[in-house]
């Protein structure tokens, strides 16, 4: 009865003795391995289903009560079983098997007689390709889905609505740590007689290089953002107020030296930015802090254009 349940089990299945011998081999391992049980049965070549060269698998290492090297042959890709005392767990990738490899989850478990010695090992597998395909084209779905959803097609710069959330951290961060943070609003210039000489288009490619010139002018720890159509913000971690207006009189300055060969156009044009910066003040509120940059950002504006204000 015993052997026939263990025959129609679907679930691979091969037990092995304490001298490692192969005991049972049912069909479902059959299947799965490519190897019949009359080739193993009483022999110590069960590895051959997993791997090219020898090396134990699980369950030599439960006969010989090895558990202790269980880390070392499954680093990271184990664990004990919760159902069952003495069972152990693990997922790895078989590059071996059929089909380009697969992956398989396997349980092995100690078979002991009635003093509690061991007598046994059970292992049984199971084919989780399609899960583990599934699941990490899942994962890499959402993260690319995430990374759209922040991001500005146009630009690759980060969107508005990031901004927000990125911003607001920033301030609790300031907040909490009682550090400098600075805030850019840059505003390209005359914009809407770029448009309206050369058309949107060309609008649009101004609009990418001045993502491309202040991506090449930020450090590490600063994130930019397409705020509004012709509108960006860089949010300025750990950095006062004076140490932003350098950085953005350096975008300035890049930006002014990009020449845009506008269809229509013939000779090189050249466009330039208007830049508002301030530093937050403690416990101000973020709508305050965007107002006090945006008044700055008109104050260069009124001076005059192509210039960096800033007023803290
Ligand atoms: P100022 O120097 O005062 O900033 O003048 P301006 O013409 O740049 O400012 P204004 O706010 O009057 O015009 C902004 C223009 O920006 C209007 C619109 O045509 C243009 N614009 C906004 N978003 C986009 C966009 O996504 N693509 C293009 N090509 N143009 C845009
Ligand atoms: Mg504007
Ligand atoms: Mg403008």
């Amino acid at each position: 009865m015993l052997k026939t349940i263990f025959e129609n089990s679907p679930i691979p299945t091969f037990v092995i003795g304490r001298d490692h011998k192969i005991i049972y081999w049912n069909r479902a391992l059959e299947k799965l391995s490519g190897i019949m049980a009359k080739e193993v049965v009483g022999s110590e070549d069960h590895w051959r289903a997993f791997y090219r060269e020898y090396r134990p698998v699980m369950a030599d290492l439960i006969v010989d009560e090895r558990q202790s090297e269980i880390p070392f042959w499954y680093p990271g890709k184990y664990n004990k079983s919760k159902l069952i005392e003495d069972a152990y767990e693990a997922t790895d990738f078989f590059p071996e098997l059929e089909g380009g490899g697969k992956w398989l989850r396997f349980t092995v478990s100690a078979l002991r007689d009635s003093a509690g010695a061991i007598m046994a090992a059970v292992e049984t597998l199971e084919d989780v390709t399609d899960r583990k395909l599934a699941g990490d084209a899942l994962r890499e779905s959402e993260k690319m889905y995430r990374a759209l959803s922040i991001t500005d097609a146009l630009t690759g710069l980060y969107n508005s609505r990031y901004f927000y959330d990125q911003l607001r951290s920033e301030i609790e961060r300031a907040d909490r740590y009682h550090h400098p943070l600075s805030l850019l609003l840059l505003d390209i210039d005359d914009f809407k007689d770029f448009n309206d000489t050369y058309g949107h288009l060309e609008g649009d490619e101004v609009l990418v290089r001045l993502g491309e010139v202040i991506r090449n002018c930020l450090r590490k720890t600063d994130s930019a953002y397409r705020y509004g159509g012709e509108e960006f913000t860089v949010a300025m971690p750990e950095t006062t107020g004076d140490a932003a207006t350098i950085l953005a009189e350096r975008i300035r300055k890049e930006f002014e030296n990009e020449k845009f060969y506008p269809l229509g156009g013939g000779k090189a044009v050249h466009k330039t930015v208007s830049i508002g910066v301030t530093q937050y003040i403690s416990q101000e509120e973020l709508r305050m802090f965007l107002k006090r940059t945006d008044s700055n950002m008109y104050r260069a504006k009124g001076q005059g254009k192509n210039r960096v204000f800033c007023r803290t």
